[in-house]
């Protein structure tokens, strides 16, 4: 065992002019052995705090180097070698089992301890009350966010230190409902190069298959062995693999003289980004230096930081260490004190007797706190820290390695944000960009009437592109004559529009798969624009807006059935006019009874009779008469009966007008009754099913919803795999097939134009349940993207594509559909009116004939000398009875006889009757008996 290395690193610098003149700041540091580049960083880094005129001061590392995890060697060295020195705080980095000793150390002594990264089992303790400071920033959330952006079920996770079986623990635990998923199939730990490949051999072996996500877990060096070694191993796949590198390895030196690195799928993360100025800067002044690369790695750009973080904390608390130090000075100076005029030294500590009564450093608290409330730019960004001093408000590159060796950005991480992807920046569209042969390749898929393939006698004499029709065909048309390309247009290849599909390259299958994969570039395609589409191609603006829609196949038509002739009014009015013709005849009976007027003398074979005509039959036949427009042999004469017929009347006009007019239009139309009528209906019945096209943007649509009736859809849909098709013909044909019991769920431009078609047995029901557009779309680095897309836009303002649709769709209808009539049954709204003046005129008819009754009375009671009462009790008798008392004269005579139930003269002094009635009287009683002798 080599004995520690301790040095002044003051010597180091003394060539620097500043260092002399200005005061010195203690500082401890402590590296393990091979560690040379951060030393060298440490250094760099200081010289360059050395030059910068504003500070009062230099630090003065004592640098000691130790090769041994032996705990008592490492306390003696602290305490020998640092905290004897009086220094302020400690940097540096030792191996993880002798960072537990020093870290223990820097909380006991309350001595700040600055390291560019810690390990992981102790970053995941540490605490606001930590006198330890990490300048690394946490990234196993990143490494998780690149693992859902991809998509990845499951990963295989390679790990080379005990550092990284935490690492993935923390990563397990971060994993919560709703923050994507992991999981690992397989967790080794790898020493060496051979191990790597001879477990991944394994899994090639058990299936060559499968797609392996490898998350490499280890130094960069050992990541770039592993690499190289997988590219030439002939045993293992390279297109299947996909490793994502979860250390910041990418900010080293990937030489691209080394071909086997771009031949693989690699993703790493890089901290450091090259293009940021002050990274360059630095590199230039250090470019020559001994020790440095010519790219900075994450462990030299932190250890830069360090000291950045370092210094700047002390400056602010300059004035304060400045007077601490003048006081120190002006005390008598025990033998032997290391002080010097020019050296602030901090506490002194004697730590090798042991720890009993130990005081922490009174202003290590304060320099602590100092160091967390930095805000500045470093190499590695923005660096601020947490409440519990973690880096906050950080971004990590994420980079992929190109075919080329090179690594290059594919997106942005950071703490706040998560994943974003960069957006490439488009080249401008150059004149004359041409692929080979100077010809683009456009995907595409059949699709009527988008893209059609001639067949049978159309396509004699027929090659390549004019071997397809449609929509999109004139499209590719227009924009190649618009941009100035030629193209070949090709059917995808597994008829497919592109959905994530883990199993093939590139995660997308269908057209966006091909343009994923760069195998086409552009489609031209009734493609949807989405979200997740958006991320993995170019878009241009919607060259057609559309939503999804139901198919059902169209009921047969009903026609009118025996009873329609009762469908122009609706179930409560027929119930009202029922209700209505009771009531009015009723009434019309008790006002006919009620008023005076509609009694009359009638001269019959057997003498005269007192008679009303408005018998409760014949009001019955009166109402029934007017009602149906007949009319009847017998009117009201009291002018409450008249009030009463006026007002039924008046009723019967506007209902029989109404019920004519309605009954035509129910009559002349078949009308097609549908089964569903909107998405909600369909969503709540079992007895019709429904499905969507896999692969497609629909499916993704009920999938992603988080309305709770298309949740409903998506749940029924995933339950039942048979209810989705492959293709919208295979859907058009089960919807023909399935006698009404199946809905496609199809986006309306297909809706539209499959229902024009024969044999005409579609149709689409309900509003469209979203509005989305399709979109023409190449690679995510096309150099056509902006062209297209401006040649789109051309193309919809010119009003070429609203003729290029209308060509396709409305002039190519083969069903001349007789438009469906609107007539619909009326409601009782639509008529309440006349019941209203209906009941207003019987309400007034009965207040007449009151009125009637009242004063009839009152003008007998005057005749007959009798009280009002009695007149009105007599008159009560004889409206109840049906029958009167003859008096010969309209104003009769009072009535004192009703009782018996006849009419009878109360007096037959007062009344003599005529010579030809006489018969009709009693000789003995006087009584009139007319009617009644009738009956005998
Ligand atoms: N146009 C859709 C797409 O681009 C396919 C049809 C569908 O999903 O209904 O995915």
């Amino acid at each position: 065992m080599r004995p520690s290395v301790v040095w002044t690193a003051t010597a180091l610098l003394l060539f620097c002019h500043h260092a002399a003149a200005k005061q010195k700041i203690k500082l401890g540091v402590i590296f393990d052995t091979e560690t040379d580049q951060l030393q060298s960083a440490m250094l760099a880094a200081m010289r360059e705090q050395q030059r910068n005129p504003s500070l009062d001061f230099v630090l003065d590392p004592t640098v000691s180097v130790i090769n041994t995890v032996n705990v008592y060697k490492i306390s003696r060295l602290i305490c020998d070698k640092v905290f004897s020195l009086g220094v302020h705080l400690m940097l540096g980095y030792v191996n993880p089992d002798a960072f537990d000793t020093l870290h223990s150390y820097a909380n006991t002594f309350q001595m700040p301890f600055v390291a560019p990264w810690f390990p992981q089992k102790v970053r995941q303790m540490s605490t606001s009350l930590d006198y330890a400071l990490s300048m690394r920033p946490e990234y196993h959330q990143a490494v998780l966010d690149i693992i859902n952006h991809y998509r990845w079920d499951d990963v295989i996770y390679l790990y080379d230190s005990e550092d990284g079986l935490h690492r993935l623990q923390q990563m397990l635990q971060s994993v919560t409902p709703g923050n994507g998923t992991l999981r690992v199939r397989h967790a080794h730990r790898i020493f060496k190069v051979e191990d790597a490949i001879s477990f991944l051999r394994q899994l090639e072996l058990l299936n060559r298959w499968s797609v392996k996500r490898v998350v490499l877990d280890c130094s960069a060096r050992l990541a770039k062995d592993v690499i190289v070694a997988h590219v030439k191993d002939v045993h293992l796949g390279r297109r299947n693999f996909h490793y994502l590198l979860s250390g910041l390895v990418m900010d080293e030196e990937w030489d691209n003289s080394t071909p086997e690195y771009g031949a693989l799928n690699v993703t790493g993360l890089r901290l450091v980004d090259p293009r940021r100025p002050q990274v360059q800067a630095i590199l230039q002044r250090w470019s020559g230096q001994a020790g440095m690369d010519r790219l900075l790695s994450a462990q030299t750009a932190l250890m830069y930081d360090s000291v950045l973080v370092i210094t700047e904390a002390l400056r602010q608390l300059w004035p304060e260490l400045l007077q601490l130090h003048q006081r120190r000075l002006k005390l008598p100076q025990p033998p032997g004190s290391p002080s010097a005029a020019n050296v602030v030294e901090g506490r002194v500590f004697n730590c090798s007797q042991g720890f009993s009564d130990v005081t922490g450093y009174e202003h290590g608290g304060k320099i602590m706190k100092q160091l967390r409330k930095i805000e500045i730019e470093g190499l590695t960004g923005n660096i601020s820290f947490s409440h519990e001093g973690k880096r906050k408000d950080y971004t990590l590159d994420v980079v992929e390695m190109s075919a080329n060796s090179r690594p290059v950005k594919v997106g942005v991480w950071s703490d706040v944000y998560g994943f974003s992807s960069t957006p490439v920046q488009p080249k401008q569209v150059q004149q004359g960009i041409r692929t080979k042969n100077n010809t683009i390749i456009i995907t595409t898929i059949e699709e009527p009437p988008f893209i059609m393939q001639l067949k049978g006698e159309d396509a004699i004499n027929k090659t390549g592109n004019d071997l397809l029709v449609g929509y999109c065909k004139d499209l590719a048309d227009l924009l190649a004559k618009e941009i100035g390309f030629t193209y070949e247009m090709r059917l995808v290849k597994d008829k497919r529009y592109g959905a994530v599909n883990t199993s093939v390259e590139g995660n997308w299958d269908g057209i966006i798969g091909e343009l994923v994969r760069r195998e086409a570039d552009m489609a031209i395609a009734p493609l949807s624009i989405s979200l997740r589409r958006e991320q993995a191609v170019f878009f241009t603006k919607p060259f057609m807006t559309l939503g999804i829609s139901i198919m059902i196949k169209k009921p047969i038509r009903k026609n009118p059935g025996f009873f329609s002739f009762l469908n122009p009014f609706s179930r409560e009015i027929w119930l009202c006019v029922v209700f209505a013709y009771f009531g009015v005849s009723i009434v019309l009976f008790l006002v006919s009874r009620f008023s005076p007027y509609e009694w009359r003398l009638e001269e019959t074979v057997l003498g005269t009779a007192v008679t009303n005509e408005f018998t409760i039959y014949n009001s019955l036949w009166f109402v029934l008469g007017s009602l149906l427009k007949q009319g009847s042999d017998i009117s009201p004469r009291s002018i409450s009966g008249r009030l009463v017929g006026a007002c039924w009347w008046f009723f019967c006009l506007i209902l029989v007008s109404s019920y004519t007019a309605n009954l035509a239009a129910f009559l002349t139309v078949e009308r097609l009754v549908t089964p569903i009528n909107s998405v909600e209906e369909l969503a709540s019945q079992s007895d019709v099913e429904y499905g969507t096209m896999r692969a497609g943007a629909t499916t993704d649509f009920f999938k992603n919803s988080k309305l709770g009736v298309y949740q409903r859809m998506w749940d029924f849909m995933s339950s039942n795999e048979h209810v989705f098709v492959q293709t919208y013909r295979e859907g058009i044909e089960r919807v023909r097939n399935s006698k009404g019991k199946y809905a496609l769920l199809v986006e309306s431009t297909t809706n539209e134009y499959v229902n024009g078609r024969q044999p005409c047995d579609t149709m689409k029901v309900g509003q469209n349940l979203d509005s989305k557009g399709y979109g023409v779309a190449t690679p995510l680095d096309s150099p056509w993207r902006d062209a297209i897309n401006i040649a789109v836009l051309r193309l919809i303002d010119y009003g070429e594509l609203a003729k290029l649709e209308n060509k396709w769709w409305s002039t190519n209808s083969e069903c001349k559909e007789v438009e469906e009539s609107k007539a619909s049954e009326m409601l009782l709204s639509n008529v309440a009116g006349i019941f209203y003046i209906l009941i207003a005129g019987l309400v007034l008819a009965m207040a007449v004939a009151l009125t009637e009754f009242c004063c009839k009375s009152k003008t007998e009671a005057k005749r007959a000398k009798t009280t009002h009462m009695d007149a009105m009790k007599a008159r009560a008798r004889m409206t109840i009875s049906g029958t009167a008392d003859v008096d010969g004269s309209k104003e009769a005579a009072p009535v004192d006889s009703a009782a018996s139930g006849e009419a009878s003269v109360d007096s037959r002094q007062a009344y003599t009757p005529p010579e030809e009635f006489r018969d009709r009287f009693d000789d003995e009683t006087g009584e009139f008996i007319g009617l009644r002798r009738l009956g005998r």
